[in-house]
């Protein structure tokens, strides 16, 4: 097999995206002892990255041999593999990186007068030659995977490769307060970080809004130092996204202790929300192996069970440390000392001391009672399940009267509801234990969800909206708001806003992050703006990982999830009657968007069916 194309091959598995070559060559930049990096891309990384740094450089021979798979200059034994601090160590990326496309690599040393200049194309040097530059290194890779089409097809839109590459900026800036870093996109300047400490990065990062909003936590243990913050309970959101975990100041993902922090917080939180949290873990190197995963973002820890307590704690005292003090003092946070963990130092029990029975959502505890405005659910009691005296109550509260029983000829149009002849018809309707229509016409009978009849109507009305362009009922706020997003999901928020305007919210883009919204959609309970986009979004990104579905089919089907009518709702019956009605108007009806199912029908048939006797 020629050498090309077993470089073609491994780069697949070093190389997905754009993004990876972000995250690689700025790892090598870290590894180089920089102290400013410049990141600089054109079409979210598709046509150019470039990535600067003023870290050591390579003399002539390092900057050819680079490129030559394990060419690594960071392993020169095996024991060395076991005390790595720097992020790359497998001499694999540059190599992957000029496999699928086009790179030039200037750079220079310390001390040496002039510079080299290193071109090549898929594994073949075509240039090589002195040249003035500054002290550091500076790789630009142009037209990523032009020599390999199914990968280059494989690339999402301009907007989720660059949420792709955001992600790796981001978790790199945030382990890597120390450096400084830029980042441009299109010639937009997206990032200006200056080096600082910890706190203030995440306030560069996600804006000063998140200043109150974020507990210390540091724990110190023989086996794991714990640094770091976690999201003050009432600041839970329901999307997920701003939870990082470091481990020697490398992002890892760990199911494991993401668990732990939080079962830490299950008693404060309503279901639903994720808490965010930074948390940076110093152990021994020799004590974890990074190599598990190749692109190195999960890590296998000897001792994880014993972290997972230590964590629990330390995430616990957090809290409770917020209990007692209640407004911290988040300048007063003493910055993260990133000291390696010494293999000497005595067992230090984790010392707890919180109130277990603190519970931010309860009314007695006076700080919070807004919130159970916020989250009925979670305040609400649980329901007695079928026990016969409440569905008795529901049906006496609202089985309608006679009176109400008589419906049009066009609301009869409907699926198994065909008015028969000119003789008057009667609907019967009913709600059943606030989640179900039971809906009786003629000799058929349909049970209907609520919530799965609700979705299916307001997706097909959504779709209509964007397809048709129409404009739609906005009801204007009295009060524009301020609605802050993450960096990656205000990315996401620009590239909808075109089919956002025709589901009636009115809204422009101020400043990063943060978006106006001037009016929301018409014929809704006022809800929260910012829980309500929060919401959206966050069903919108778990289908973009889900399903194929359009933009506008998936954006269609989050509205619809987000404004449906929910079980647990008592009903008119006028609202019953529109929601019959609306139903069998559907293009398809017997499914949700979601692929709930939308209502059962018994006709006759099935009715007597149902009481044949056996025999
Ligand atoms: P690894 O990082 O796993 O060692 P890479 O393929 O990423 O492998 O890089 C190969 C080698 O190139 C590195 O070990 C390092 O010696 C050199 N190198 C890469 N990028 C830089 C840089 N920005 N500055 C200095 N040296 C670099
Ligand atoms: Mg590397």
């Amino acid at each position: 097999m020629p050498e090309s194309v077993a470089n073609q091959i491994a780069a697949g598995e070093v190389i997905q995206r754009p993004a990876s070559v972000v995250k690689e060559l700025v790892e090598n930049a870290l590894d180089a002892g920089a102290t400013h990096v410049d990141v600089i891309l054109k079409d979210a990384g598709r046509t150019l990255i470039q990535v600067s740094d003023n870290g050591s450089g390579m003399g002539k021979e390092d900057a050819l041999r680079c490129f030559e798979r394990h060419a690594t200059s960071k392993i020169s034994s095996a024991d060395d593999l076991f005390q790595l601090h720097t992020k790359g160590f497998r001499g694999e990326a540059l190599a992957s990186i000029a496999a699928i496309a086009h790179v030039d690599l200037k750079t220079r040393m310390e001390g040496e007068e002039v510079g080299v200049h290193v071109c090549m194309e898929g594994t073949r040097c075509t240039e090589q030659s002195e040249c003035a530059c500054a002290k550091g290194t500076t790789f630009m890779v142009k037209n990523l995977f032009f020599n390999v089409p199914a990968r280059r097809n494989f690339l999402k839109s301009d907007n989720v490769e660059f949420n792709n590459v955001l992600d790796e900026f981001l978790r790199i800036v945030l382990a890597a307060p120390q450096v400084s870093f830029s980042l441009y996109h299109n010639d937009k300047q997206i990032y200006d970080l200056p080096k600082t400490v910890l706190k203030q990065r995440l306030v560069s990062v996600f804006g000063n809004s998140c200043k109150g909003k974020l507990l210390p936590v540091h724990q110190d243990s023989q086996v794991v130092r714990i640094d770091g913050f976690v999201g003050t309970p009432a600041s839970a959101k329901k999307t997920k996204g701003e939870q990082y975990l470091f481990v020697n100041q490398r992002y890892f993902r760990h199911p494991y202790f993401h668990h732990a922090i939080q079962s830490a917080m299950a008693d404060l939180l309503p279901s639903d929300h994720y808490i965010s949290y930074f948390l940076y873990f110093e152990v021994d190197p020799s004590k974890i192996d990074v190599n598990i995963h190749p692109t190195k973002i999960e890590v296998k820890f000897q001792e994880e069970k014993i972290i997972y307590s230590i964590l629990h704690a330390a995430i616990r005292h957090a809290v409770g440390m917020y209990n007692i003090s209640s407004n911290i003092d988040f300048d007063n946070v003493s910055p993260i000392d990133f000291s390696m963990v010494s293999g000497k130092r005595e067992i230090v029990e984790p010392q707890i001391s919180y109130n277990p029975t603190y519970n931010p959502f309860h009314a007695e505890n006076g700080k919070k009672s807004s919130t159970s405005k916020e989250y009925p659910a979670f305040n609400a009691p649980k329901a007695a399940n079928d026990s016969w005296r409440q569905i008795y109550e529901t049906l006496k509260e609202n089985t309608p009267s006679a009176a109400d029983l008589s419906v049009t000829e066009k609301q009869l149009e409907m699926d198994g509801m065909e008015p028969q002849g000119k003789q008057e018809q009667k609907l019967s309707l009913f709600q059943l234990d606030k989640s179900y229509i039971v809906a009786g016409f003629s000799s058929v009978l349909f049970l209907i969800q609520q919530d799965a009849a609700s979705e299916r109507i307001l997706y097909e009305r959504f779709m209509q909206q964007m397809e048709r362009k129409e404009a739609a009922a906005v009801q204007k706020l009295l009060f524009p708001e301020s609605v802050t997003f993450s960096p990656q999901d205000a990315e996401t928020v620009r590239g909808l806003l075109p089919d956002f305007k025709f589901l009636g919210f009115d809204m422009e883009p101020f400043g990063r992050n943060v978006m106006i919204v001037h009016g929301v959609p018409a014929d809704f309970q006022e809800q929260e703006v910012q829980k309500t986009l929060e919401q959206l979004l966050e069903t919108y990104k778990g289908n973009l990982m889900s399903l194929k579905s359009s933009r506008k089919a998936n954006l269609a089907r989050s509205m619809a999830a987000t404004y449906g009518l929910k079980k647990g709702k008592i009903l008119q019956r006028a609202e019953m009657e529109s929601l019959v009605r609306q139903l069998f108007q559907c293009e398809s009806s017997l499914y949700a968007p979601s692929g709930k199912k939308v209502y059962v029908r018994y006709d006759e048939g099935d009715l007597s069916k149902l009481f044949k006797s056996p025999h």
